[in-house]
């Protein structure tokens, strides 16, 4: 029989390491799937995904800009999507329902502690930005149970909304960049400033010899965060590669029942950046 069918949906889409990464788990797992990447059309989500499923689409990974549309479209929502509000992959069951999941939170969360042995528990934890991926990645950090989360943002009141929205997980609080006091164990820049070159003003003394800190952007070069942080002295930088494989195994899992490996297809990501 033809092989299930699953893809990746954004707008744009060419650039996408999905379809490599989801291939190597099929490989690897000896799973008969064929993954594809999708160009959305940012004026009907839905038209793009009810074509999709006509072809006999399983699954869909969604990215930027349709994480919101995909959490509109789905019937059912795990609470971990119900709380962040945005779905990452979708799953389309044999009885036309539709369940979303988002799987960006145990992706960093999986990248931190598995692969580069970084306890959450009990740490006191920063996160820079307060967008999409930052209410994506907050209930699985969360329950980590950390001693205390601060959401930093540069729009201030868009902080301390989602520190109220979680506030029933945990020790959460929002401020301004300019507000953040002592130091922390792990920060985590979720804002998009890494993008256009530019570093979230926070103050230099957040980071100590101990301080682990993990961009989610990543590249062939180092970012601005993570040069920045290394400057400042911290322990070890980490960028938000290992959360682009660990959120695609989450995803795989869900829609295969079967974990892969991320080791191997980790390092081949790595090296292909640097091509
Ligand atoms: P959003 O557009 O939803 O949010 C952007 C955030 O960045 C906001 O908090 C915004 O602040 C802040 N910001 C933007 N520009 C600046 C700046 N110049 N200085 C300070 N703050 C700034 O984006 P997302 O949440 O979807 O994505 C954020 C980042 O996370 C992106 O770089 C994305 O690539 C990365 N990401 C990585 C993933 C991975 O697998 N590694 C997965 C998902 C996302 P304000 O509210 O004031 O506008």
């Amino acid at each position: 029989s033809a092989p299930d069918l699953y893809a990746v949906i954004g707008s744009p889409i060419q650039h996408s390491k999905s379809p490599l990464i989801h291939n190597a788990f099929a490989q690897q797992t000896q799973q008969s799937l064929s993954y594809e990447a999708v160009l959305g059309d940012e004026n009907d989500f839905k038209g793009s995904v009810d074509a999709f499923r006509a072809r006999g689409g399983c699954g869909l990974n969604v990215t930027v800009p349709f994480k919101q549309d995909a959490f509109q479209y789905a019937t059912e929502h795990s609470e971990r999507a119900l709380r962040a509000g945005a779905v990452n992959t979708l799953v389309f069951r044999e009885d036309g329902s539709v369940l979303a999941e988002n799987t960006d939170g145990v992706g960093i969360v999986t990248d931190i502690q598995n692969n580069h042995q970084v306890l959450i528990s009990d740490k006191r934890v920063l996160i820079l930005g307060a967008g999409g991926a930052v209410r994506g990645i907050l209930e699985p950090l969360l329950s980590q149970r950390p001693a205390e989360v601060v959401i930093a943002n540069r729009t201030v009141s868009k902080a301390e909304e989602l520190a109220t929205d979680f506030s029933d997980l945990g020790c959460v609080a929002g401020c301004g960049f300019e507000a953040v006091e002592g130091v922390f164990d792990l920060i985590i820049n979720g804002t998009s400033a890494s993008l256009a070159g530019e570093l979230p003003p926070v103050p230099e003394a957040v980071i100590g010899a101990e301080t682990v800190c993990y961009d989610m952007m990543y590249g062939a070069d180092q970012t601005v965060f993570n040069a920045w942080a290394d400057r400042l002295g911290a322990k070890k930088t980490i960028d938000g590669l290992g959360m682009l494989v660990e959120q695609a195994a989450e995803s795989f899992f869900i829609w295969r029942g079967i974990r892969p490996e991320t080791g191997a297809v980790l390092e081949k990501q790595r090296a292909l950046l640097h091509q």
